[in-house]
C-alpha cells in the first residue's frame, strides 16, 4: 500500500506519518528531511536545493522527483511507503502517477489534514526540533520534561532556520495557493481522503484508518487490527 499525506505546514504530518508507518508497516518518507539531510551532507542535490529550501520557496521538480522514486525502488521490509510532503503540486502529481505505474506499483490514498490557519501558526511559532535527530516537539503544547532538551536524544532543542515568521507566511502562501489544489486532483481519481486535522493526534491517526477502511484500502494491510480503529 502506497499513501500520500498532505497539509499545510504544522497540520501535523511528520507526527500521522510515523503513527501510520508503525500502524501499517510502511516505510515513512518525508521530502523536507531528505532535502535537510541532503543539504547537512552537502551532497551536490543538496547543494542545489539550499538556496530553495532556505527562502521556503519549492525546490526544482527534478531534484525532489528523483530522491522520491530512489525511496520508493528500496522499500526494504516494508510493503510500501507513506510519501509526507511530495506531491506538493498538480506536476509532481502527475509525475508520480507516471512513476507509479513504470514501477508497477499504485497510490492507494492521498490523506489531507485540513487544519485553520491561525491554528497553524501557532503550531509553527512554538515548532522545536532536536538538533541530533529532528524529533519534533511544541514548547506550549507538547514540552520536553527538561526545557528545550529532547527527551529521546537528550540533544538541544532549536527552531529550523525556515520557521521564522516571515518564512512561515510565504510556505503558507504557497500551500494555500498550490499544494491544496491536490484536494480536486485526488477526489477526481476517487483517493481523497480528507480529515480534520485540528483534533489531537490519536484522534486525528483513528479517523485517517477508519477513513481509509471505508475506502477500502485496508484489506490485507501490514496491520491485523488495522480496520478494527474506528470513529
Ligand atoms: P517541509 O519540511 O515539508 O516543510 O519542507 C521543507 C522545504 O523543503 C520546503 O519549504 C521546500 O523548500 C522543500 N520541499 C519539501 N518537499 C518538497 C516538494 N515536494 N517539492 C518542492 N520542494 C519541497
Amino acid at each position: 500500500m502506497n499513501l500520500i499525506l498532505f497539509g499545510a505546514q504544522g497540520s501535523g504530518k511528520g507526527t500521522q506519518s510515523q503513527l501510520l508507518a508503525e500502524h501499517l508497516r510502511l516505510k515513512p518518507c518525508s521530502s523536507g528531511d531528505l532535502l535537510r539531510e541532503a543539504i547537512g551532507q552537502g551532497t551536490s542535490l543538496g547543494q542545489e536545493a539550499k538556496p530553495y529550501v532556505e527562502r521556503g520557496d519549492l525546490v526544482p521538480d527534478d531534484l525532489i522527483v528523483g530522491l522520491i522514486l530512489e525511496q520508493m525502488r528500496d522499500l526494504g521490509d516494508r510493503t510500501g511507503i507513506i510519501l509526507d510532503g511530495f506531491p506538493r503540486t498538480i506536476p509532481q502529481a502527475q509525475r508520480l502517477d507516471a512513476s507509479v505505474t513504470v514501477l508497477r506499483q499504485r497510490i492507494d490514498a492521498a490523506i489531507y489534514l485540513e487544519v485553520p490557519r491561525q491554528v497553524l501558526l501557532d503550531r509553527l511559532a512554538y515548532r522545536y526540533v532536536c538538533e541530533k535527530a529532528g524529533h519534533v516537539w511544541n514548547l506550549k503544547t507538547h514540552p520536553p520534561r527538561v526545557d528545550r532538551i529532547c527527551d529521546f536524544d537528550g540533544s538541544p532543542l532549536i527552531q529550523r532556520s525556515d520557521d521564522t515568521e516571515a518564512k512561515i507566511a510565504h510556505r503558507l502562501d504557497i500551500f494555500f495557493n498550490e499544494t491544496i489544489r491536490l484536494i480536486d486532483y485526488y477526489a477526481a481519481r476517487g483517493k481523497l481522503v480528507h480529515i480534520n486535522g485540528n483534533n489531537a493526534p490519536e484522534t486525528v491517526n483513528q479517523h485517517i484508518l477508519a477513513a481509509l477502511g471505508q475506502l477500502g484500502v485496508l484489506e490485507g494491510a501490514g496491520h491485523p487490527h488495522a480496520q478494527a480503529s474506528g470513529q
